[in-house]
């Protein structure tokens, strides 16, 4: 089968059209280089859309005593101290001017009463440092940026899939992506590439993600041979709705939430006194499961209760509009009057593609840069999230990364060159939609979809051991050996064929899925959101540092690892 081939030359290209992509490409296109973002959602259905709490940043708009010094500490103590200090100290400073270049450009922020943008309290944050609009401020920023971008210029092709990426002699030269309106393949010929396909909570049965969120960049990266950073560490958001997974946001508890169990006991106070259900998400999250695992769920179910009945009718309408209309639409209840019962749901990949501060792409634990590659937002490790992230702190490392790591690229690919086609990387974009269209198998993609998803939930989760992980290494890999030969699409045409989409992006899941796995059974130690209760202790002596991993074409995962970057703090001990 011959397949359509469409050549394309721009000065920068960007792969996804969320927080992180659309404020990299407004920093290329504003300095009148000729951008384009390839994305295979309409750009405002990114799932930085979906963000619902709030913006991080010391501006101390409520609480005047903020300062850098607070949040860098807040985010170095959130991380267990795996974050990069180098980095969040830059992360930190660089927030400031974020959100006020948001609110330049029209984001209609919350206000207080004197006209500042308001700041609500978080997880994990010393201070109120939230800058939030209502519980959509996600979908505000999205928005806003997607205005900038249009303005400026900004060549969208949505509904495009990428499927691998170019490296001409070990430089990023392009991008090989399916038009998923027509059929057919699009060379997208560049001086530099920056990948921001977001975060992979789809690999788990319950997850707050969106059915796009496949981890498509971390498999691309590795499919053409380069590492992936610290992909044990995945963060379980302690509220999702019952059975659903979908987010309540952190903010429903920084506006007064309660947490409580089927005893209808406040139960954070025995895990985090001082914080309570403002503890960071690795032990609020930790402390919910304990409670269900203990028999203490609702009617000694695998949920709890997260009570906002007490913040009145007027709160909630003003400053939680969208959880309410969530709750009634999904659970059948409604907050104002009734407790709405949540678990904790898979919902953020601390890890990563490996960058430097720059935003520029790392090869090996040397930090070698890989030439005019770029990464930044959830796709990306930077990392200052290290082995646990706070709430905010994502869309503000993703608008603040994507406009640092933008400005890099831009500088970058204004003295550099086309480069000649990558062949290879052509033919393995051109080998996957042909081995799907042609192949005759017997097992529908979503079979191992559904397994794969079901076993990560099974045994990859809240509180993994040695034993539940091993048997999950085996079954997934077994699961994408199966696939490669057995998988069958129904649909075998051109135009918008979704079910080759879902099957390419199921192959992704089954590869870095393996990668969140080995990652896990090599970590002896518990840290942030990584809990082994066979190693239930830090070990600051063997584990401070960053894994990172590769995939051979055979499969097969080497590892090695790298330093943690300590500045001002050294490890201490975790309290809240
Ligand atoms: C429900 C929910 C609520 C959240 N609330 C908050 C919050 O209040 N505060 C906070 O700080 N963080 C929050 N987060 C986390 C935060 O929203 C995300 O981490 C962040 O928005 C990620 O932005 P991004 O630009 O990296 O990626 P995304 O916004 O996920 O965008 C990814 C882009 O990549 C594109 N893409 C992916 N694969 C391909 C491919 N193969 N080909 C082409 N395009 C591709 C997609 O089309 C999309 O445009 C929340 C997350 C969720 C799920």
């Amino acid at each position: 089968m011959e397949l359509e081939k469409t050549y394309h030359k721009y000065d920068v290209i960007i792969v996804g059209a969320g927080l992180a992509g659309e404020r990299a490409a407004l920093a290329a296109a504003s300095s009148n280089l000729k951008t384009a973002v390839i994305t295979k959602v309409y750009p405002t259905r990114s799932h930085s859309g979906g963000a619902q709490g709030g913006i991080s940043a010391a501006i101390g708009n409520v609480d005047p005593e903020d300062s850098l010094e607070a949040h860098m500490w807040d985010t170095v103590k959130g991380s267990d101290f795996l974050g990069d200090q180098d980095a969040i100290e830059l992360f930190v400073e660089e927030a400031i001017k974020t959100i006020y270049e948001y609110e330049h450009m029209g984001v209609p922020f919350s206000r207080l009463p004197n006209g500042k943008i308001a700041q609500r309290p978080f997880g994990g944050h010393t201070y109120r440092r939230a800058c939030y609009s209502a519980d959509k401020t996600g979908h505000v920023l999205l928005h806003t940026l997607y205005e900038q971008c249009v303005k400026h210029q900004v060549s969208f092709y949505n509904e495009f899939l990428v499927l691998s990426l170019m490296l001409t002699d070990g430089q990023a030269s392009g991008i090989v992506a399916w038009d998923l309106r027509n059929g057919g393949l699009h060379i997208f010929r560049t001086k530099a590439v920056l990948f921001a396909t977001g975060g992979y909570g789809r690999a788990y049965k319950i997850t707050s993600n969106a059915l796009s969120n496949t981890g498509d960049g971390l498999a691309t990266v590795l499919e053409a041979g380069l590492p992936v950073e610290d992909l044990e560490f995945v963060q379980f958001h302690p509220t999702g709705y019952y059975r659903q997974g979908i987010l309540v946001t952190e903010g429903a508890r920084g506006e007064g939430g309660h947490l409580l169990n089927g005893e209808g006991d406040r139960f954070m106070k025995k895990y985090a006194p001082e914080r309570m259900e403002l503890g960071p998400r690795d032990l609020v999250a930790r402390s919910i499961w304990t409670e269900i695992l203990e028999g203490r769920g609702i009617d000694g179910k695998d949920y709890v209760y997260l009570d906002l009945t007490h913040l009145g009718a007027e709160k909630i309408m003003e400053r939680l509009p969208q959880i309410r209309d969530l709750a009634i639409s999904f659970v059948g209840v409604d907050p104002i009057k009734d407790p709405i019962p949540i678990q904790p749901t898979a919902h953020y990949s601390m890890g990563g593609i490996p960058t430097n501060k720059r935003g520029e792409v790392i090869k090996d634990a040397q930090n070698t840069v890989v030439p005019g590659f770029y990464a930044a937002g959830e796709a990306a490790c930077v990392s200052i999230h290290g082995a646990n992230r706070l709430g905010t702190n994502s869309l503000q490392e993703a608008s603040t990364f994507g406009r640092i790591a933008g400005n890099n690229m831009t500088e970058y690919a204004r003295k550099a060159d086309f480069l000649p086609v990558d062949e290879k990387a052509i033919k393995r974009a051109e080998d996957k939609v042909r081995r799907l269209l042609e192949n005759d198998g017997k097992t529908h993609h979503y079979d191992y979809k559904k397994e794969l998803q079901q076993t990560m939930y099974d045994k990859v989760w809240i509180f993994r051991n040695e034993k539940d992980l091993k048997e999950a290494a085996s079954i997934v890999k077994g699961l994408e050996e199966d696939f490669m030969k057995n998988v069958k699409i129904d649909d075998k045409g051109m135009l918008f064929n979704l079910d080759l989409q879902e099957a390419l992006e199921v192959h992704n899941l089954l590869t870095f899925s393996q990668i969140i796995i080995a990652g896990a059974i090599n970590r002896k130690e518990s840290r942030g959101a990584h809990y082994r209760t066979d190693y239930p202790k830090r070990d600051d002596k063997n584990w401070t540092k960053h894994t990172l991993a590769w995939r051979a074409e055979d499969g097969s995962i080497k590892f090695d690892y790298k330093p943690v970057v300590i500045t001002k703090y050294q490890p201490t001990e975790r309290k809240y």
